[in-house]
């Protein structure tokens, strides 16, 4: 069965809470992140492969894909 992988997801700034929604690479996963509101640099949480898990509505491709629980090892 063919799973549907989201690529957009709208990451919350929780310094600002400013939304926005992003693209996400299929390929890499994205450690860092600025907001371009507060410019505040967003780090993925500890135990999180990127900032789209950590802060995005949407988990990260790999992990959608592969319910692997990193997509970087
Ligand atoms: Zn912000």
């Amino acid at each position: 069965m063919e799973k549907e992988i989201v690529l957009q997801s709208t990451i919350t700034c929780p310094n600002c809470g400013h939304e926005k929604e992003e693209t996400m690479p299929t390929d890499a996963c994205q450690y860092f992140y600025e907001c371009e509101s507060c410019k505040q640099v967003l780090k993925a949480k500890d135990g999180d492969c990127c900032v789209y898990c950590s802060y995005g509505t949407v988990a990260c491709p790999p992990i959608q894909d592969g319910g692997k629980s990193s997509c970087c090892s």
